[in-house]
C-alpha cells in the first residue's frame, strides 16, 4: 500500500492559519534548500523539491486551498487548473470576488535610491560625501509602536489579535472557508485607542536624513554603493530596506576616462611639433613636464604612465594618454608670412597663390633677377 501524502501544510513547514506571504515565505526558502542544483548528491533532495512544489502550488491559490482544507487531498486533486472549464474557479469568484488575504506577519521597509554625482578628481583619491535621504523611520515618539507613549495597542477583540476572520459559505463543489482581513482593526490584530500624535498610529514617519557616504578610488560609472539597511524601516520584525547610492561621474572640461586611463588633448604649433620642445602638461594631478622629439607627428600621443585613475580592485593606476594637436596662430604678421613662404620654397612646397607674386626671400629674388636676364 502507498504511503499517504503528507500533509502540505506540514511540508512546507507553516500554520494552517499561515497568510499568504507567509506561505510564499516558506516556500521560497524551502524551494532554495532543497533545489536539486544545490543538492546533486542527495537522491532525496529532489523528491522533496516535487513535494514542496505541489504543496505550494494548491496552498498558494486561496481556492484550491480552501478545497485543499475542507478535502484534504482529494479536494486538492480535482481542483483547476487541471478543471477543463475553470468552472471551479468561476464558480469560486462568482460567490467571493477576488478578495485578498492581508498579511499580519512581518513588513519588510522598501529600498530606497539616491543619485550621487562625482568629480573625476573624487575618482582619483575616493571621498566622504555626505547624501540626503528620504525615507520612511520608524517614528521616534513611539519607536514604531502607533499609540502615545503609556498607551498599549489593545488586541483586536473581533478577530482575537489574528487580524483575519474567516467565512464558511456552502457551494456545490462544498463548504468554503474564505479568509478575509478583519474588518474592525484592517488586519492589524490590534486596536490603537491613543494614536501617536507624532505618526497618528502610523508607525512610521517621513523624514529627511544626512547620511555619509565612502567613496572608493577608481569607482566606475553608474556604480551602486549599498548601504544596508538605510532604506525604509521594516515592521513587526520585518527588515530594514537598503538605501543604494548610485554614483555617476561627471564629465571633465580637460580629461575623458578610458577604463582606468585618461586622455587629453594638447596642442602645439608647428614649430614645436617640428623642432621638439619641453612641455608643461596638466594631469588629474599635477603638472608634468614631458618632452616632445623633433618631428612629432599630429594626431599622435603620447603616454605618461600612472597619471590614470586607480583601478577599482588593484588600485594600480592607469596612464594619461595625450593626443597632439596642431595649434593654428589666428592671424599672420607680414614677417611670419614671409617666413613661411620662404619655408615652402626651401622644402619645395609650390604654393599656387604665390606663383606670380614677388618671390619672398632676398635670395630668391636675386635668382629669379638673375633667370629673367639670361
Ligand atoms: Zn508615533
Ligand atoms: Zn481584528
Amino acid at each position: 500500500m502507498a504511503m499517504s501524502k503528507p500533509d502540505y501544510y506540514e511540508v512546507l513547514g507553516v500554520e494552517r492559519s499561515a497568510s499568504q506571504d507567509e506561505i510564499k515565505a516558506a516556500f521560497r526558502k524551502l524551494a532554495r534548500q532543497y533545489h536539486p542544483d544545490v543538492n546533486k548528491d542527495d537522491p532525496q533532495a529532489e523528491e522533496r523539491f516535487k513535494l514542496i512544489n505541489e504543496a505550494y502550488q494548491v496552498l498558494s491559490d486561496p481556492e484550491s486551498r480552501a478545497l485543499y482544507d475542507r478535502f484534504g487531498h482529494a479536494g486538492a486533486h480535482s481542483t483547476p487548473p487541471s478543471d477543463p472549464f475553470g468552472m471551479a474557479e468561476n464558480l469560486f469568484q462568482m460567490f467571493f470576488g477576488g478578495v485578498g488575504v492581508v498579511s499580519r506577519g512581518p513588513i519588510d521597509g522598501a529600498d530606497r535610491r539616491v543619485d550621487l554625482t562625482i568629480t573625476l578628481e573624487e575618482v582619483l583619491h575616493g571621498a566622504a560625501r555626505t547624501i540626503e535621504v528620504e525615507r520612511l523611520r520608524l517614528c521616534p515618539r513611539c519607536k514604531g509602536v502607533g499609540a502615545e507613549p503609556g498607551a498599549t495597542p489593545e488586541r483586536c477583540p473581533d478577530c482575537a489579535g489574528s487580524g483575519r476572520m474567516r467565512f464558511t459559505q456552502t457551494t456545490i463543489l462544498g463548504t468554503v472557508t474564505r479568509v478575509a482581513p478583519c474588518e474592525r482593526c484592517h488586519g492589524e490584530g490590534e486596536i490603537i485607542r491613543t494614536p501617536c500624535r507624532q505618526c497618528r498610529g502610523e508607525k512610521l514617519v517621513r523624514q529627511r536624513d544626512t547620511l555619509t557616504v565612502n567613496i572608493p578610488p577608481g569607482i566606475e560609472d553608474e556604480t551602486a554603493i549599498l548601504l544596508r539597511g538605510e532604506g525604509d524601516s521594516g515592521l513587526r520584525g520585518g527588515r530594514d530596506g537598503d538605501l543604494y547610492v548610485v554614483v555617476q561621474i561627471a564629465s571633465h572640461s580637460r580629461f575623458k576616462r578610458r577604463g582606468d586611463d585618461l586622455v587629453t588633448q594638447l596642442n602645439l604649433t608647428y614649430p614645436q611639433l617640428a623642432l621638439g620642445d619641453e612641455v608643461e602638461i596638466e594631469t588629474l594631478d599635477g603638472k608634468v613636464v614631458v618632452e616632445i622629439p623633433e618631428l612629432t607627428e599630429p594626431y599622435s600621443e603620447l603616454i605618461i604612465p600612472g597619471r590614470g585613475l586607480p583601478n577599482p580592485r588593484t588600485g594600480k593606476r592607469g596612464d594619461l594618454y595625450v593626443r597632439i594637436g596642431l595649434k593654428m596662430p589666428k592671424k599672420l604678421t607680414d614677417a611670419q608670412r614671409n617666413l613661411l613662404r620662404q619655408y615652402a620654397e626651401l622644402s619645395g612646397t609650390r604654393l599656387k597663390k604665390y606663383a606670380h607674386a614677388e618671390p619672398s626671400s632676398f635670395f630668391e629674388k636675386i635668382k629669379r633677377s638673375l633667370k629673367q636676364e639670361d
